[in-house]
């Protein structure tokens, strides 16, 4: 039996993850439940699963249960990172997440990763700490895990080529003159995939796809001329390996976040995940298209960002964070988002990262520029 500390129980992907455990109660047991602002889904999930530890950002009257030790407050989660847990998933969603993931490796605790801003914002320093404690950091982003497949489950086998794939998001087929006047309600609409709001939005500027440009580089040591990003409408093949003899290794699989979260749990085994089974007949065709940098420059930017290095990454992830919730809130408009990552990183001095509070101060930076930018 697996022991699971869950850390962002309540969001879209935790919510999956309790799928995956109870597809499969002999493998694996919650431990521990950390939550945000959810109290109904949390308070059910408490009930169900009944972890010796939870956690929630705000609080709540928890009185009708004797066995679970809470805590609560915004950085209450690490609380959920207890000793008796074998593995740690983290899926936050945005900056805080590297919070769990640092305290995860500084406990010894292998991670399974579903925030990749922790990765973006800190990768070399998450990287390098989790080799001096000797803990492992698997993927449950859906590339990744393909990228992982198709390597064996092996970090370290040689490759020539990453290509990742993208949806393109809500406005793959919109015009530029279109985005302009692009909405929240516009922005939401995934054609594959359904997920939280603000990776659906990062979907949809392709900002996604250069923070996970950056995840492969960390993940799998590759520079960034061995990644590549291809547009694939259909959502079917999830990523790719190429290998220096010209062989591509592909996962395929229908949509869905429940097999690369049940894979990170039981790699190299394989158990059942209720996946329907490829349709090649009625699918007939897969689809391949350059990403279009004039209407999508964000992926671009992004990727930049990560070129440089340093704090510029973290500096982005702030900018877009503050956007992104600016233009949830109707605050702002969909072209903003660039015009904000754009400004943060025009006005950015530079730095190199030196430990946590250096990526904290990048991100404070970002986001105050963004505010401020906007008279907020
Ligand atoms: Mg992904």
């Amino acid at each position: 039996m697996k022991k699971i500390a869950l850390i962002g129980c309540t969001g879209s992907i935790g919510r999956q993850v309790l799928n995956v455990c109870r597809r499969h109660p002999d493998k694996f047991g919650i431990v521990s439940l950390a939550g945000g602002c959810n109290i109904q889904e949390f308070v059910d999930q408490v009930k169900e699963f009944n972890p010796k530890v939870a956690t929630l950002a705000v609080e709540t009257d928890v009185s009708e249960f004797s066995q679970t030790q809470f805590s609560f407050g915004e950085n209450a989660f690490t609380d959920a990172i207890i000793p008796e847990v074998d593995v740690v998933i983290v899926s936050l969603v945005g900056f805080k997440g590297i919070i769990a993931v640092l305290d995860a490796i500084n406990k010894g605790k292998n991670i399974a990763l579903a925030n990749k801003e922790s990765l973006v914002v800190g990768g070399s320093l998450v990287m390098q700490k989790a080799k001096e404690k000797g803990v492992s950091i698997v993927p449950i982003d859906s590339e990744h895990s393909a990228i992982w497949q198709a390597l064996d489950f092996d970090f370290n086998k040689p490759f020539k080529k990453l290509i990742l794939t993208a949806s393109g998001g809500a406005f793959r087929d919109f015009t530029k003159e279109q985005l302009k006047y692009a909405t929240v309600k516009d922005a939401l609409k995934h054609p594959n995939w359904s997920m939280g709001a603000k990776i659906t939005v990062d979907c949809a500027t392709l900002v996604n796809k250069g923070f996970e440009v950056l995840e492969a580089k960390w993940l799998y040591g590759a520079s960034f001329d061995d990644i590549d990003v291809i547009i694939h409408r259909e959502s079917i093949i999830h990523s790719m390996v190429e290998y220096c003899d010209g062989a591509v290794l592909a996962q395929m699989s229908y949509p869905t976040m429940e097999l690369p979260i049940q894979l990170a749990l039981t790699y190299p085994e394989r158990f059942n995940c209720d996946v329907k089974s490829l349709d090649f007949a009625t699918l007939k065709t897969l689809t391949f298209e350059k990403p279009d940098s004039e209407r999508f420059p964000c992926l671009n930017l992004v990727i930049d960002a990560g070129r440089t290095g340093g704090l510029y990454p973290a500096v982005v992830n702030g900018a877009n964070e503050m956007a992104v919730k600016l233009f949830l809130e109707n605050k702002i408009g969909y072209l903003d988002i660039y015009e904000s990552i754009k400004r943060a990183l025009d006005e950015f001095n530079g730095g190199d990262i030196d430990g946590f509070e250096s990526l904290e101060n990048a991100d404070v930076f970002a986001r105050k520029i963004v505010k401020e930018s906007f008279k907020i």
